[in-house]
């Protein structure tokens, strides 16, 4: 069991409202929407033996607190990567 841990950094909002979120030590990215419903777009897994948490105002996340899943999935590698651990 590895105790990495890896602060990801938030990167900007998209044209859609999606928070992109980057990690710097292994190249995860990421979007994630709060609104309407939480959603998670997976762009790069990077380090998937690694924890990832992120901050920013009005919302923290870590790789232990499981998303819901996501309604609409657009991506094919939401498959793949969707799990408790993220
Ligand atoms: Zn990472």
């Amino acid at each position: 069991m590895s105790n990495k841990m890896h602060e990801m950094k938030l990167v900007g909002t998209n044209s859609d409202g999606y928070d992109e979120w980057h990690c710097p030590i292994c190249g995860r990215r990421l979007l994630l929407k709060s609104q309407p419903t939480l959603t998670k777009l997976v762009l790069a897994i990077g380090d998937m033996t690694a924890e990832h948490m992120g901050v920013r105002p009005g919302l923290s996340f870590t790789s232990r607190n499981a998303l819901p899943e996501p309604t609409k999935p657009e991506l094919p590698v939401w498959m793949e990567d969707f799990s408790e651990r993220w």
